[in-house]
């Protein structure tokens, strides 16, 4: 099976920092790593390719500090990493970022599955996964847990609603894979080492996807980021005092205050 991986660097939580003209997000070795989410899609590759055979692509769009996702993918057991890179491909709206991805993806030739995580955790818009598969005119399904090969066909595994839905599909196709599909397992020492020694990975600018200058980055994007502010946490925290009863009572009054128990 031919498997390319969408994965994104994102910020750490606790150390975002936003350019404070133009709102994009400022990337440095110290505040970036692999979006937590795409751990889970290159889980499911390195299981397919377990089961069936086949080779994994890891592709993410960004800057050159993004070669870090590239090295922790490759430690996860990907074959191939490749970072499509361009000064020109800065400060990209979802659409602008999908459209780049599906350049990178066609310049690498045919594929069966194209899996992607299902949000990021710093821009969180999800929206992503579905935009590439309409670039690329592919079926799509979304939120998948599991994923099984019969014959020339995949059968699909998700839930939603609290239903168990069961899809066949015929690839190439898209997936973006649920945070509940299989349990992660953490890279061996020398994967890593690996990893981060003699491997090299793919680098292609925009001249080399042959893609269109209007289409990419800021130029490219419908939508900017006007205003950024945090939004203040709320937080109270209040001590019940008493014995036990009296504390359990209390705490059942104000519950039921809040309407959160009956
Ligand atoms: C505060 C803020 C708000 C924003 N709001 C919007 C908005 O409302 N609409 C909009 O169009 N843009 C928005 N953007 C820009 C948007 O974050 C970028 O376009 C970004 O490149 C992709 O969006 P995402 O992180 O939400 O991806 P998601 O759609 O959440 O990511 C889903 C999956 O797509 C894949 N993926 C996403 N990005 C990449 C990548 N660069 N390389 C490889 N794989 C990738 C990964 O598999 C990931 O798990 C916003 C940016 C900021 C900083």
């Amino acid at each position: 099976m031919k498997i390319i991986v969408c994965v994104k660097q994102v910020l750490a939580a606790d150390r975002i920092k936003f350019d404070p003209r133009t709102y994009t997000m400022v990337r440095t070795a110290d505040n970036s790593y692999i979006n937590p989410n795409d751990l889970f899609a290159l889980q499911m590759a390195v299981h397919l390719k377990e089961r069936y055979g086949g080779r994994i692509t890891a592709v993410t769009m960004g800057p050159p500090i993004s070669e870090e996702v590239l090295r922790e993918a490759m430690a996860l057991g990907v074959d191939r990493g490749v970072l499509l890179s361009d000064r020109r491909f800065a400060g990209a709206d979802t659409l602008a970022t999908s459209y780049v991805l599906g350049m990178g993806i066609r310049k690498l030739g045919d594929f069966d599955l194209v899996l992607c995580g299902t949000v990021s955790t710093d821009s969180d818009t999800g929206q992503v996964g579905p935009q590439l598969a309409e670039e690329m005119h592919l079926p799509q399904v979304t939120g998948v847990e599991k994923i099984e090969k019969q014959g020339s066909t995949l059968r699909l595994e998700r839930t939603s609603d609290g239903f168990r839905e069961v899809m066949e599909v015929t690839p190439p196709v898209l997936v973006t894979v649920s945070r509940r599909a299989a349990p992660l397992r953490l890279p061996g020492l020398l994967d890593i080492q690996d990893a981060y020694g003699g491997r090299t990975f793919d680098c292609y600018t925009l001249e080399d996807l042959e893609a269109e200058e209007n289409k990419v980055g800021l130029n490219g994007s419908g939508i900017w980021v006007t205003e950024l502010a945090q939004v203040p946490k709320q937080k109270s925290c209040q001590f019940i005092k008493g014995d036990p009863r009296h504390q359990v009572q209390t705490l059942m009054e104000k519950l039921r205050e809040k309407n959160l128990i009956d």
